[in-house]
């Protein structure tokens, strides 16, 4: 079978701006506003970037944050970013001028990917910083500020009425801010390999983690000892596509944080970008089978520059030459 690039580039939307870039920590700080470009460089050197429908950073308003956040939150990062003093969390998030407008810019990006897909503007969309997934609906946590996976996953269901949403995490740290904020609830179809958190941040992330009452089986949770390389993530990976099969979600969220690379300065990890490039395609065949080809890929972690950026250009590319139904009649 021959995997042509989609001839049809509005297909596949790659996120890209300055706005989307402010979201960062300061030079020096792993989580640094230079994170986009050294994905934007090798993305270019690919030819990636001319292959992409490209489109522009979004700002979410109050109303779509408010959606999975408190309003007390809301209000306090408002506040902190305009002094921008303090932290955000109990000492891992600190806030900046401007903060609130860069994590807006972070879920309003997401969220016009949600659109664009669910409208059939395009089927695939990579929005390479973003994936947030530790922020929680009251807190700040682990770099992350407003959750913009949990705010897309709240938009697909209560504005797009889906029953079902699919999501799946290969970033070495466990997604515990999309966990824990929908533990009990059945409609989200929640899948995570990460490094054992008894080696990692956040610590979360049990295989008995199973999701709580009504929504007992929903989650399946995948710690894997550190050193776990491309083999390993391989065998494991079969779970995850039987789990979403047997769940059937009618969209597909992927965080595909790049930390799961072997050399990452925070993690413990031996991926190389070969487990990006594998869950993605296979996630856009199961898109295919299961939710009219709808998937949505998040940057996430990551904070060894070359591998966010070998990681997510595979994930691109992956996006980019998957076969589509049309391709397979
Ligand atoms: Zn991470």
């Amino acid at each position: 079978m021959h995997h042509p690039i989609v001839s049809d580039n509005s297909q596949v939307c790659l996120y890209y701006g300055e706005e989307l870039a402010r979201y960062g920590f300061g030079d020096g700080h792993p989580f640094g506003p230079d994170r986009l470009g050294a994905f934007w460089q090798e993305a270019q050197r690919q030819g990636l970037d001319q292959a992409a429908r490209l489109c522009e950073p979004a700002v979410a308003d109050e109303t779509s944050l408010g959606r999975f956040h408190t309003p007390d939150y809301i209000a306090r990062v408002k506040a902190q970013s305009v002094t921008g003093e303090g932290y955000l969390d109990y000492g891992d998030t600190p806030a900046f001028a401007g903060v609130y407008e860069a994590a807006s810019t972070v879920v309003g990006t997401v969220l016009d990917a949600v659109r664009r897909i669910m409208d059939r503007e395009c089927r695939r969309a990579l929005v390479p910083i973003a994936g947030l997934h530790h922020g929680r609906r009251d807190t700040a946590a682990g770099f992350c500020v407003f959750n913009d996976c949990g705010v897309a996953i709240e938009t697909l269901l209560q504005v797009h009425k889906l029953e079902r949403v699919g999501y799946v995490d290969i970033d070495a740290h466990h997604g515990d801010g999309v966990f824990y904020a929908f533990e009990d609830n059945p409609a989200v179809i929640f899948a995570d390999i990460h490094e054992d958190g008894h080696h990692l941040y956040p610590g979360t992330g049990h295989s008995y983690e199973t999701g709580a009452g009504a929504a007992k089986g929903t989650k399946l949770n995948l710690p894997m000892p550190p050193g776990a390389d491309d083999a390993l993530f391989l065998e494991r990976w079969h779970q995850v596509e039987d789990f979403l099969r047997r769940h059937k979600p009618q969209f597909l969220l992927l965080q595909c944080g790049a930390d799961s690379l072997a050399g990452d300065p925070i993690t413990h990890m031996a991926y190389s970008k070969a487990a990006h490039a594998h869950a993605a395609e296979r996630l856009c065949a199961l898109a295919d089978e299961l939710c009219e080809g709808r998937v949505l890929a998040m940057g996430g972690g990551g904070y060894n520059r070359r591998n966010l950026a070998v990681a997510w250009s595979a994930v691109l590319d992956a996006f980019l030459h998957a076969p589509t139904e049309t391709d397979q009649d």
